[in-house]
């Protein structure tokens, strides 16, 4: 006997454990089942508030008499493949204190929503996997409720990205639609997040960043950026204790432009058709590493008579490898030799391209040398560029700016890869 009633005792305990789980699981806590149906392609919970939770909506007062009742049939999560609603049972009651009737909470879900809240934390947490469409074909549902869900989520998260132990910052623009709409962006380089996204690419498009900066009192020790003047003043006026490091990548970008546009003036000038035939083509070439060229297809031969033809494009080539160097050496010192070196050989080379590209070298020196102090670049931004125009394809691209904007935030968290 005493074994049974213990043998009972243990059973109804662990009922009501599970049961209490599987309720919290369902997103149904507070609540007790009363029916469930089901036909082939959806499974109708019904369910009523527990008895306690039957008080006044307003004040929680249980003195209420009940005034009849409602039903509201909201999306649930799903079970397996099946997709689930719960069918909520509300009483209306009339509270004495308040002396109105009313409808008793719903808890389970806002007020205003088609779904249960265990339903918007489902969305949540699958839009960090895979993409929103995804997850709309497998609840289901509308791509919009996904994508309200899943904006809601991010607002929350990400209104103001915290700025306080920042101290590494990347800056750069990038092109996004069809409309050459330019964005300024702010990377943390330490954690690799967007930090802020500014309308344009002009100093103003950082001005709302400065504010939330000081605000945030970081300590800012250095900047990676392009050699773009605007960039460049308002990092100088708003942090004026941060090291300005021109990123390096930025720096051979520009060069190569300036080889592809000498190598274009070149093919201009050439009279013969031999040397017109010859340089044809070679644009690529030129861009490529030495390392990388194939000689299957015959490049480093095309390359080595194009160079032999035109001294000065020879010149120009050499002196891109030699400009790579300024990043390899042993320190900043014979750093800043070997830029006074390459200035005085751009100089010597008689083409023009070279000596105003010199000249801009040398006028950006405390900043191109800086990386020896700050070895940082914004070289990540242009991962997340990568990512951008992936993001850009997708239809929800610039549509909703603020999202567009929340997504970018959130870029550096994302796990799926960002296409269909
Ligand atoms: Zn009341």
């Amino acid at each position: 006997m005493r074994f049974s009633q213990r043998g009972y005792h243990t059973f109804s305990w662990s009922t009501d454990m599970s049961q209490q789980a599987l309720y919290q699981i369902l997103g149904l806590h507070g609540y007790q089942i009363t029916d469930v149906e089901r036909d082939e392609k959806q499974l109708l919970v019904h369910a009523r508030p527990q008895p306690h939770r039957v008080c006044c909506s307003v004040c929680d007062s249980r003195d209420v008499t009940r005034r009849g009742e409602s039903t509201r049939q909201i999306r649930n999560l799903p079970i397996g493949s099946e997709c689930t609603w719960v069918v909520a049972t509300l009483p209306r009651v009339e509270c004495k204190a308040c002396g109105v009737v009313r409808q008793v909470k719903i808890g389970l879900a806002d007020e205003r929503r088609t779904y249960t809240r265990a339903f918007e934390r489902y969305v949540q947490e699958l839009c960090g996997y895979m993409t929103m469409q995804d997850v709309a074909r497998h609840l289901g549902v509308s791509w919009d409720i996904v994508k309200d869900i899943h904006k809601r989520d991010l607002q929350k998260r990400f209104r103001k990205p915290p700025l306080k132990h920042t101290r590494y910052l990347g800056i750069d623009e990038i092109c996004v639609g069809h409309g050459y709409q330019f964005l300024t962006l702010v990377l943390d380089l330490d954690s690799g997040a967007i930090l802020f996204v500014g309308k344009g690419k002009k100093a103003t498009a950082l001005t709302p960043f400065w504010r939330r900066l000081r605000a945030s009192k970081a300590k800012i020790k250095a900047v990676a950026m392009d050699l773009s003047a605007a960039y460049r003043s308002a990092v100088e006026k708003n942090l004026p204790d941060a090291a300005i490091v021109f990123d390096r990548f930025h720096i051979i970008k520009l060069y190569n432009e300036k080889l592809t546009k000498l190598r274009r003036e070149l093919y201009r000038q050439a009279t013969d058709d031999l040397h017109k035939q010859v340089l044809k083509g070679t644009r690529w070439l030129l861009l490529k590493n030495h390392e990388n060229l194939d000689p299957v297809k015959g490049e480093p031969g095309r390359l080595k008579e194009a160079l032999k033809l035109n001294e000065s494009l020879a010149i120009a080539y050499y002196l891109k490898d030699d400009l790579k160097q300024l990043w390899e050496q042993c320190g900043k010192f014979p750093a800043q030799l070997k830029l006074y070196d390459w200035h005085h050989q751009a100089q010597a080379s008689g083409v023009r391209v070279l000596q105003d590209f010199a000249r801009t070298l040398l006028s950006h020196a405390q900043g191109i040398l800086a990386w020896y102090d700050h070895p940082i670049s914004t070289g990540p931004l242009e991962g997340t560029n990568n990512k951008i125009k992936t993001m850009t394809r997708q239809h929800y691209g610039l549509r909703d700016q603020e999202f567009f904007r929340l997504k970018l935030y959130q870029l550096h968290e994302t796990k799926y890869a960002l296409v269909g």
